[in-house]
């Protein structure tokens, strides 16, 4: 194409040439000395120039003098001197036209290269616009979190929440390289305004002197990252998101700073009948719920047998009879462990007022926030009568959901300890080809690569049952918990589990978030799970701590593909040996980088938005019109 419009161009540039020509008008007068016999074996062409030399010496051969040699001198120069300028004019226009045609070239080039970023550009400008549109349709139905009557009336804090707590002094005079070098040792991202510095040892966090002998007792000796950059920002009185890897310690980093704050309410006015709690903690399960309030309440019996007056606490979840905590009810308390549920059945029924509420923290935030709870911790937010602090957590936290978080935080910050979404580095992952109908059989041999306890974590109910079936006929004790059981067969399952008197448990997804069973060996994924960030949490139940645990994971054909570029990508990053059938299989949808272009709406590495398996589960749900509860998400709270 190019070299057509180079040709177009010649000819307007060779045109001033034929102008001027035409100043020559009178061709030289018929020669009566042409010698035609020689002239025929000539070639065909020969240059003017030479023709008129060819003629100079043939006339001066046939001895032409006089009158007649002057005035064809006088011709053959005058030629000479039209031929000269024609040259000039020729190489004039020549170089005009090399000058167009350079510039043009260059142009055209430019062009040309601009198209091709373009194309390319395109290409990814496509996929990100789709990306953004499938994300915006999302959020398009998604209503700010916030309390109704907050909406209504406007209502948008602003300002950060007071708290007392103060780093210690040294602390405080640290400059910012200091502090940011810490947070590089430990791998710490932060974001946000006016960051609390973190801080290496619980002495330096100003706890009671109870707390520091009970974290020893526990043989806590250190903060994890996620405590030692959260606790500051929490004990600021900040909005956060916390993001750290399963079995890192999130439930310190918000247990420890709704305690304090309990004990400052209480040291200030003792609580009464009928008051409080001055902080809640959500959580998107009972036996998650259960675990934590047990932790907050073993913490409150120290500071208590330590001389601090005694901080109260109310278990709020399904299942249970309110009134074995009649006692608590009576007596007034500082702080809920709950599920959305019953929280939000206890608040319509009016059993306690958040009217002195200052702190709620959402635990497994992102499972809480997504599809089917969201209403309900939308509705919980509007019983809140002021601000209050606003804590989010989780071992995954796509970035739809972070953002979209946002809208309930005040100046959040965001606290990350590697990338959302990312398994733990404590767990030896291994995955394992087993088909469908040898995977019962292949089980008991697995079970063989630890002591117990081991854990069996399957998508379906039905199957959690045959496992557990299985292996109590091949004489192994085993419970089972998913969330068609009755509570007291959960609580049987989880108490006979933790205790050691069962070896095996075999659990739906109502176990995999937030337990923490400290001696769990082994985990056994005996269904890949469909969504990646089910499986960091499944597997994440082992390594918790500083312990380190093995995770089996059996794949088949029946595994979506892009479940398995998701399962390859992460076990790349958690630098686990990737098997050959995964490594073989190619990813459609890396970036120009040759990196994976990720999901933005779930955590996974191995698909986009666009084959979001995740997205797709949650519209099926919204057609169907239910809610995530039931067995794959809170289990019935
Ligand atoms: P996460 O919620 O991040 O998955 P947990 O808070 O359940 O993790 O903690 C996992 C385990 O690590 C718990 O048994 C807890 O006692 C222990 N743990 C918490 N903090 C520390 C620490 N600083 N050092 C050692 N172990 C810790
Ligand atoms: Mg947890």
């Amino acid at each position: 194409m190019a070299d057509t419009v180079q040709d177009q161009q010649e000819q307007p540039a060779q045109q001033p040439t034929y102008t001027r020509r035409r100043r020559t008008p009178t061709p030289p007068p018929p020669d009566p000395y042409a010698i035609l016999d020689e002239d025929e074996s000539a070639p065909l062409y020969v240059p003017l120039k030479q023709r008129r030399a060819q003629l100079v010496s043939k006339l001066a051969a046939k001895g032409t003098g006089g009158a007649a040699a002057a005035a064809e001198k006088r011709k053959r120069e005058e030629l000479e001197e039209e031929e000269k300028e024609r040259e000039r004019d020729e190489e004039e226009a020549r170089r005009k036209k090399r000058e167009a045609q350079t510039l043009l070239m260059e142009a055209q080039e430019v062009k040309r290269q601009k198209a091709i970023e373009e194309s390319a550009k395109t290409e990814q400008q496509k996929r990100e616009e789709e990306e953004a549109k499938i994300l915006a349709a999302q959020e398009a139905t998604r209503k700010k979190l916030a309390g109704a009557e907050e909406v209504a009336k406007g209502i948008v804090y602003t300002e950060r929440m007071k708290a007392t707590w103060r780093p210690p002094h040294y602390i405080r005079g640290k400059s910012e390289e200091e502090l940011e070098a810490i947070r590089d040792k430990f791998h710490i991202l932060v974001s946000g305004d006016d960051i609390p510095p973190p801080i290496p040892n619980f002495r330096d966090m100003k706890l009671p002197k109870p707390l520091l002998e009970y974290l020893k007792k526990k043989k806590i000796s250190a903060p994890t990252p996620i405590q030692l950059q959260g606790l500051p920002v929490a004990f600021s009185g900040r909005d956060m998101i916390g993001i750290a890897f399963t079995g890192s310690g999130k439930t310190l980093a918000f247990s420890l700073p709704l305690l304090m704050l309990a004990l400052e309410e209480e040291k200030r006015l003792p609580f009464m009948q009928g008051e409080g709690p001055v902080g809640i903690i959500m959580c998107p399960s009972r036996e998650l719920a259960r675990q934590t309030f047990e932790g907050l309440n073993e913490m409150a019996r120290c500071l208590e047998q330590g001389g601090y007056p005694q901080v109260r606490s109310l278990l709020c979840i399904g299942g249970i009879s309110m009134a074995e905590q009649g006692q608590t009810l009576a007596n007034g308390f500082h702080m809920v462990v709950a599920t959305p549920g019953r929280l939000q059945d206890m608040l319509e029924k009016r059993k306690f007022t958040l009217n002195q509420c200052k702190y709620l923290c959402m635990d497994e935030a992102d499972r809480m926030i997504d599809m089917g709870f969201e209403e309900d911790v939308r509705n919980i937010l509007s019983f809140f009568k002021h601000q209050r602090q606003t804590l989010l957590f989780s071992a995954t936290m796509p970035k739809r959901i972070q953002d979209f978080a946002q809208s309930a935080l005040v100046q959040p910050i965001l606290v990350n300890v590697g990338r959302a979404g990312a398994a733990s580095l404590n767990i030896i992952q291994e995955v394992e080809y087993v088909k469908q109908e040898a995977k019962m059989v292949y089980l008991l041999e697995c079970l063989q690569k630890t002591a117990p306890p081991v854990i069996i974590f399957s998508d379906n109910k039905n199957e959690v049952d045959d496992i557990q079936e299985y292996l109590l006929l091949k004489g192994v004790e085993a419970v089972a918990i998913h969330g068609s059981k009755t509570q007291e067969e959960r609580e049987y399952a989880i108490k006979s589990f933790k205790s050691g008197k069962k070896d095996v448990m075999v659990a739906s997804g109502v176990a995999s978030k937030g337990l923490d069973f400290s001696e769990i060996q082994h985990v056994i994924n005996f269904t890949m799970p469909k969504e990646i960030e089910d499986y960091t949490h499944q597997i994440g139940r082992t390594g918790r701590g500083d312990k380190t645990g093995i995770a089996t994971t059996f794949i088949n054909m029946q595994t979506p593909e892009q479940t398995l570029l998701d399962l390859k990508y992460l076990l790349m990053e958690a630098k686990q040996k990737v098997p050959p059938f995964l490594l073989s299989i190619e990813d459609p949808n890396v970036g120009a980088d040759g990196k994976p272009i990720g999901c933005t709406n779930c955590g996974g590495l191995g698909h986009t938005i666009r084959n979001c398996p995740k997205l797709e589960e949650n519209q099926r749900r919204t057609m169907a019109g239910i809610g995530r509860g039931g067995d794959s998400g809170g289990g019935g709270w």
